[in-house]
């Protein structure tokens, strides 16, 4: 049956959805984990990442990103849907303009992985999802406005799109006079390596205008060698590597394990580049850290690391012209 689909494909279909297969592969108790989460937002985790975690650990910084646990039951009123205001920034079917030069495109609601801290956890991609109909709409709606001069591809995992639909959406992109380079939001090269191909490296590279490609790895544990080698083969000149992390309580919330972030990745060919605060979303209250505990870690960084290798600590505010820059 996937006999004709490309190798990264295939890893992708091969992931654990289900919750008790992945913890007994992991040599750990079927009962840890909670069905109701699961239901709420469902699991997925491609074999790759799944081979990076600690067998009989519960605790391993990996496991904890993606096991659907109890603790997301617990929903203070603060923590929504919507935590960071896109549906009311949407312009257009799937363009969300919220900062001035940029626009952003929901180009898929599907990922490799599904983040348990995730801020689109509860995004109803069905309605604002990219489709042949609406990408005429889009791109009418950046071609008529000159002063967007960057196209952020996001989701999702817009590099869950085939070569080919990437190919000829960015290539309509980048033929428009007014947009200078184009950004790409995705987990994919950290989560499921083997879709770093040839192929997208070439259409990356080939492209007459900058690609700049912002990854989402939150823990040294996820820079595998294989993880190493495709973002090094992704180190080209028309592709900027950059990375953005959230912080998370109880898995990357001390200053060693952001410190051997910002070095692996630096290793990697990828420069850290934001370290969010986390977005209230629904379901994610218990991996939330105080923004007082994040300055005080972020002063640590400031004082083990060069200034290239810190993060900048920024937040999401509903309503504001840029992301907030705490520090
Ligand atoms: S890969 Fe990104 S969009 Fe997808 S679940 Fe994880 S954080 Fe959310």
């Amino acid at each position: 049956m996937t006999a004709h689909l490309p190798s990264w494909q295939k890893d992708l279909a091969a992931g654990f959805s289900n919750p008790e297969a992945l913890l007994q592969y992991l040599k750990l108790d079927f009962k840890a984990y909670s069905a109701q989460a699961r239901d709420d937002f469902s699991m997925r985790v491609p074999l790759s990442y799944a081979a990076c975690m600690q067998k009989g650990e519960p605790s391993d910084p990996l496991l904890m990103q993606v096991l659907p646990i109890a603790d997301e039951l617990n929903n203070p009123v603060d923590f929504q849907d919507d935590p960071v205001g896109d549906l009311a920034a949407i312009t257009e079917n799937c363009i969300i303009h919220k900062y001035q030069g940029r626009v952003l495109l929901i180009i898929t609601g599907g990922c490799a992985i599904n983040c348990r801290f995730c801020f689109r956890r509860n995004f109803p991609y069905a309605n604002v999802q990219l489709n042949t109909q609406k990408e005429g709409i889009a791109l009418n709606y950046i071609r008529g406005n000159s002063t967007i001069h960057e196209v952020i591809l996001s989701g999702g995992d817009p590099l869950l799109l085939s070569d080919q639909r990437l190919k000829a959406l960015l290539q309509k992109l980048s033929s428009i006079a007014h947009i200078k380079r184009i950004r790409i939001h995705t987990r994919l090269p950290i989560v499921l390596s083997t879709r770093v191909t040839t192929e997208l490296i070439r259409i990356l590279n080939n492209l007459p205008i900058p690609v700049i490609m912002v990854m989402h790895c939150n823990h040294a544990h996820e820079l595998s060698e294989q993880v190493i080698t495709a973002c090094l083969a992704l180190k080209q000149p028309n592709i900027t590597l950059l990375n953005q992390s959230v912080l998370l309580k109880g898995i990357n919330d001390n200053a060693q394990v952001l410190q051997a972030l910002s070095e692996k990745l630096f290793t990697t060919g990828v420069l850290p580049y934001y370290l969010h605060l986390l977005d209230k979303a629904k379901g994610t209250a218990h991996f939330e850290m105080s923004q007082i505990k994040a300055i005080k870690l972020h002063q640590k960084l400031q004082q083990v690391l060069p200034g290239y290798l810190v993060p900048k600590l920024v937040k999401e505010q509903q309503g504001e012209v840029a992301k907030t820059l705490i520090i």
